[in-house]
């Protein structure tokens, strides 16, 4: 009855905040739920090499919701940035990654996980020191774990990002510049922050290779990373003539769709002990 009522114009009275909020507040407490009882989940998407071998697993987060079912990031994110629940959010993949890069190397898969970062962890006072503190605590070989940054979080910032990405960088975690191409001073930013590589935004990717304005600027900025010795990944990677394009301008790493979709660690598992018996039977088996 409550919810009839609400498509009542009367009733919004009875609404002080209004349906919209009651959803926004409820989806709050939700997370706050999700947060304490681990509903959260990581899923990853390799980025390959030019043969196609996976070197970098990217950590993307997902809510397995007992209500709602698996939630994207897009539809929660916002949420946790606006509460601040968000740092919380990001010390626990961060500390998920490690477990899972050091379990990976044990099983003799020494890959790298990428974390992606908010532009809001940037405002806690001290998040090189919490960062460090975890990888600290959960002992991780070094080079098995990198940062992916947006632009949105160097939008006016000041000397505290400056060395927190300066610390972060000295303990030997790489630094990504995600969705290169899509802020307001991508060539800035490069400038002035200490990064390792770039992700092209898959805007650019999906254009290849039929428009030409999507050519020039993929080419551009190709030889622009080459020429400042950054490592560049192409997003969205979605069918054979994106990948064939960026191959052949010597892209040296692809992620999208074509090549894997985001799936659990149990999953790339299961990939990986079939593929085993197979990689071991002789060539003309
Ligand atoms: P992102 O870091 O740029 O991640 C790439 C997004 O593109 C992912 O969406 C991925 O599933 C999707 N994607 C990958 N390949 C393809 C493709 O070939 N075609 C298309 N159309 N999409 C592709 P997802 O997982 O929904 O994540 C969206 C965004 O949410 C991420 O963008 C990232 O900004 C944010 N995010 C994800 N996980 C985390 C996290 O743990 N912490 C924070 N702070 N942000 C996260
Ligand atoms: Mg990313
Ligand atoms: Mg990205
Ligand atoms: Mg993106």
């Amino acid at each position: 009855a409550a919810k009839d009522a609400g498509r009542n114009r009367l009733a919004v009275y009875s609404h002080p905040l209004g349906e919209a909020a009651e959803h926004r507040l409820q989806l709050e407490q939700e997370l706050r739920h999700a947060l304490d009882q681990r509903e959260f989940v990581l899923h990853y998407q390799a980025q390959v090499d030019e043969q196609g071998r996976p070197q970098v697993m990217e950590a993307l987060l997902r809510w397995q919701s007992p209500s709602r079912g698996l939630v994207l990031p897009g539809e929660f994110i916002p949420v946790l940035e606006e509460t601040g629940m968000i740092i919380e959010t990001t010390r626990w993949v961060f500390r998920e990654a490690c477990r899972q890069a050091r379990r990976w190397a044990e099983q003799g898969h020494p890959l790298r996980i990428a974390v992606n970062l908010s532009p809001l962890d940037f405002r806690q006072a001290d998040l090189a020191g919490s960062l460090l503190g975890i990888l600290a605590e959960e002992q991780l070989p070094p080079g098995l774990l990198e940062l992916e940054i947006t632009e949105s979080a160097l939008l006016d910032a000041g000397q505290e990002v400056q060395r927190a990405l300066a610390r972060l960088k000295a303990a030997g975690l790489p630094l990504l510049l995600d969705d290169f191409g899509t802020g307001y001073a991508s060539l800035t930013y490069l400038q002035q922050f200490p990064f390792d590589g770039i992700k092209i935004d898959r805007q650019f990717v999906a254009g290849l290779p039929e428009s030409e304005h999507s050519v020039a600027l993929v080419r551009g900025i190709l030889t622009m990373a080459r020429h400042l010795g950054l490592h560049v990944v192409a997003e969205g990677v979605s069918n054979e003539r994106q990948a064939a394009f960026l191959r052949r301008n010597s892209c040296p790493s692809l992620q999208g769709y074509y090549y894997c979709r985001p799936q659990t660690a149990a999953a790339i598992e299961r990939g990986w002990s079939q593929d085993a018996p197979r990689s071991l039977l002789p060539q003309d088996h």
